[in-house]
């Protein structure tokens, strides 16, 4: 092959999709593609899917659509959950000229010259798990320290998708988050799949508190001026152990991902789910009592096969008594292949829809009372690099994930970390104001 055709990566879902993404664009970037932010003008378009709803793949697929009107040209690649689960759905739709599994993100560059110089179809591999941290221009970073998954939620394609748990040895994460502390990010998420379950496939196993422990006496975070964020962690791999690496680690954001799906006991059995509703609520108390002004975010699923009115209304009444600062929400969809898509007991779709309007309801009451109790409160804030859109306004993101602009005119380099006091919104768009300022 010759001249490399100008290629752009495009990312859907999860925070580890994104992490693949950068490792994709930056591997091209070292084979001498020239890599563009988007896909205008690119005649090379790799596009990293998700497959976790129903929804996800419909955007994939509309997504696809899109590019392929606007550049006719352009060579379409399709990787990720999606083309790892269902490549038979993008066979059917015709929009990828070629369908790479998860195991191909590693060894972009070596499939696609194969590919770009005899047509080669690659044949499925194993997955593998990258190593490198990829190099980012950002001030904030996703690292997946962690793929796959083992466990076996009824609704899930997950597991298909990118097979059993497995985790990056300690000295790779710590490769990678050195490699992080020497191009000055200023934050990196640990991102997996199933991320409390880091080191569990290890010889000897370990914890993901112990890796914590490893990374306090390996590296000069707090000297470095870069904090870490856990992403999502299931509920009762949250254990003792883990909150004490909190109380321990400044450098660790007040932040706690864990995901509900449901607050009815018999919709947890039947998506078995291994914890229970008062497991839930007895963490959720015990973070708050520590932590009063710490995130905590969960997923909430409508409309699960067999949910009852009864059961939603359950789910509703513990998120209302719990200090919640967001949900993500999820209306119920099949996914091919696991074992709720063919349970009898689907719930209609207006009434997941409706369910759904009074989770998102009840969500934009949370994040505005979260914003509310932290109104006053000192924290420090990542300047991050693009400034607000509309006013121009340098903005910064806390350790308890909240958004503020910076005062009209402030001067910062991105990348820092600053303390700032929060103050109510008092501008158009509803954002908090970081008032008062020193940088560390
Ligand atoms: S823990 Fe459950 S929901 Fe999460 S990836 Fe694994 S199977 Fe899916």
């Amino acid at each position: 092959m010759s001249v490399k055709p100008r290629a752009a990566v495009l990312t859907m879902g999860c925070k580890v999709n994104q992490f693949e993404s950068a490792a994709m664009a930056e591997s091209l970037r070292a084979a001498g593609y020239e890599v563009a932010g988007g896909p205008s003008g690119a005649d090379l378009l790799v596009l990293n899917t998700c497959t976790v709803t129903q929804k996800a793949d419909q955007e994939a697929l509309s997504l696809l659509r899109r590019l392929r009107r606007a550049a006719p040209g352009a060579r379409l690649v399709v990787t990720g959950c999606l083309a790892e689960a269902d490549p038979e759905l993008l066979a059917a739709a015709g929009l990828a000229d070629l369908v790479l599994g998860q195991a191909d993100k590693d060894r972009l560059v070596s499939r696609l010259a194969a590919w770009l110089d005899g047509a080669e179809r690659p044949a499925a591999a194993p997955p593998a798990l990258e190593v490198t941290a990829p190099l980012s221009e950002r001030t904030r970073a996703f690292y997946k320290i962690q793929d796959g998954c083992s466990a076996g939620c009824a609704y899930c394609a997950v597991p298909r998708a990118r097979g059993p748990s497995r985790s990056l040895e300690p000295d790779r994460v710590l490769a990678g988050l050195r490699s992080y502390l020497g191009r000055g990010v200023a934050e990196v998420v640990l991102c997996g799949i199933h991320l409390g379950r880091w080191g569990w496939d290890l010889t000897p196993s370990l914890k993901l508190a112990e890796l914590l422990h490893i990374m306090d006496g390996e590296l000069e975070l707090e000297a470095a001026a870069c904090r870490l964020r856990l992403s999502s962690l299931e509920p009762l791999e949250v254990d003792d152990e883990l909150l004490a690496a909190f109380e321990m680690y400044d450098w660790l954001a007040p932040h706690f991902h864990l995901p509900l799906q449901s607050g009815s006991d018999r919709v947890l059995e039947l998506m078995g789910r291994p914890y229970r509703r008062a497991d839930f609520r007895r963490l959720a108390e015990n973070i708050n009592r520590v932590w009063p002004l710490a995130a905590l975010g969960t997923d909430v699923m409508a409309g699960f096969p067999g949910e009852t009115e009864a059961d939603f209304q359950a789910t509703l009444e513990l998120l209302a008594d719990l200090p919640f600062s967001y949900y993500h929400i999820f209306p119920y969809s099949p996914r091919p292949g696991t074992p709720a898509a063919a349970r009898p007991g689907q719930v209609p779709e207006h009434l997941k829809r409706r369910r759904a309007e009074a989770l998102k309801k009840a969500d934009q009451a949370a994040r505005m009372n979260f914003a509310r109790r932290n109104w006053g409160t000192a924290q420090t804030g990542l300047v991050e690099n693009r400034p607000h859109q509309a006013s121009g306004r340098l903005k910064v993101l806390t350790g308890n994930s909240l958004s503020a602009l910076l005062p009209p005119g402030l001067k910062i380099a991105p990348g820092r970390l600053i303390q700032v006091t929060l103050a109510s919104p008092a501008n158009p768009w509803g954002l908090l104001e970081a008032s008062e300022h020193q940088i560390n």
